[in-house]
């Protein structure tokens, strides 16, 4: 059974430790160790990383009643080796989970609410819960969290025997296979858990639940804390004075100013429109076959087109079809006539073109793809015979 220095003292960084025995497994070398300072993953938390002498750790597994390190170099059995911990790594982790406990432990003295599943990545945590919190009570349940961080808790481990355990009030979501093991936080909180954690709540730092979404009849809440929160600030403060630039907007009036641009593009938008359709209006040169005409532009919406096909019906055409080249290369167009059923001629034109579309009626749009000498071509025989 390895000896697991990190379950009573998890600030433990570098240890000496009697090699118990050493496989060869695929790319790595599986070492088990008389005693360890690497936490192997559970409860949310990822294993340690780290060295073993001049031998990287890549990941650390618990196997029955023994951990394995997985190295990239073997070792002689009974061999004495140096571990060194990548703390960096495995303080911010303390710090996360440390902070998952309190928040997890709020929740459930005020609502009720169980922790069904922990994820911690790189940046951030994941803590779903098995009922609805409204956007008040994640506010009261961060607000809480932080009071108790700025109360600088003791955080406790407790081994208690199966006769004691009985009379502690704690939260569990772990198999117990080693004994029980209980994380307490002040009069805040107290857990079954098997990892380590901070020594006192004011080494978690800001706790700031970042957003919080309905979850299988519960509530997924998505947080950071500590160092990963630090870093959280710095991104977004650093985004936040690129805004303040661009949108010459104090800190705390950016919504209002994207709200005002946003206003001013929809009124420069519909400003934008009319006059397209004016100008579409403008720049299409008709060409009259019969009563019939044509017109090819460049750059104009089927809306700009319609708006334009609409007047030149209006002044007595009959049929009149207008094409504008799209930034594709392709041609879009609309067929427009007084009181004649102009669908059958759009189909004719599709198929004549590999086109698309079609309308009702007295009306159709679509899209085709040819060069304009050929559509001009086409268009120019068709009208003559469309009446
Ligand atoms: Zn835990």
């Amino acid at each position: 059974m390895t000896k697991r220095l990190y379950e009573e003292n998890s600030y433990i960084k570098e240890f000496e430790a009697i090699v118990i025995s050493c496989e060869k497994d695929e790319d790595y070398y599986n070492v088990v160790l008389n005693q360890t300072a690497f936490f192997p993953e559970g409860g949310g938390q990822k294993s340690d990383v780290g060295c073993l002498d001049d031998s990287k750790v890549v990941e650390v597994i618990a196997k029955d009643d023994h951990i394995i390190h997985k190295t990239t170099k073997p070792f002689e059995a009974e061999s004495i080796v140096k571990g060194k911990v990548d703390f960096e790594v495995r303080y911010k982790r303390m710090q996360n989970h440390t902070a998952e406990h309190m928040v997890s432990g709020i929740v459930h003295s005020l609502y009720g609410y169980t922790n069904v599943g922990f994820h911690m990545s790189e940046n951030s945590m994941r803590v779903d819960f098995d009922g609805e919190l409204k956007k008040e009570d994640i506010e009261k349940v961060e607000l809480l969290a932080n009071k108790a961080v700025w109360e600088n808790l003791d955080v406790s481990v407790l081994f208690p025997s199966a006769q004691e355990a009985e009379k502690i009030d704690y939260r569990s979501k772990l198999e117990i296979l080693f004994g029980l093991r209980l994380v307490k936080i002040g009069d805040l909180d107290c857990c079954a858990c098997c990892a380590p954690h901070v020594n006192k709540t004011g080494e978690v730092g800001l706790i700031k639940i970042i957003d919080f979404t309905p979850y299988k009849k519960g509530t997924r809440i998505e947080m950071v804390a500590g160092i990963d929160a630090f870093y959280d600030y710095t991104k977004i403060n650093n985004e936040n004075k690129k805004l303040m630039g661009a949108l010459s907007a104090p800190r705390n009036a950016l919504f209002d100013a994207v709200n005002h641009l946003s206003e001013t593009i929809a009124l420069l938008t519909r400003e934008k429109n009319i006059l397209s359709k004016e100008l579409a209006l403008y720049k299409l040169n008709l060409i009259a076959i019969n009563n019939n005409a044509y017109a090819f532009g460049e750059g104009f919406s089927h809306d700009d087109l319609r708006y334009a096909s609409n007047k030149f019906v209006e002044e007595g055409r009959d049929i009149c079809v207008l094409f504008s080249k799209m930034e594709s290369g392709e041609y879009s167009y609309v067929v427009n006539s007084n009181n004649i059923d102009v669908t059958p001629m759009v189909k004719t034109m599709n198929e004549a073109f590999s086109g698309r579309g079609g309308g009702k009626g007295s009306y159709a749009q679509g899209k085709i793809s040819a060069d304009e000498k050929m559509i001009e071509d086409y268009i120019k025989n068709a009208l003559k015979e469309w009446k």
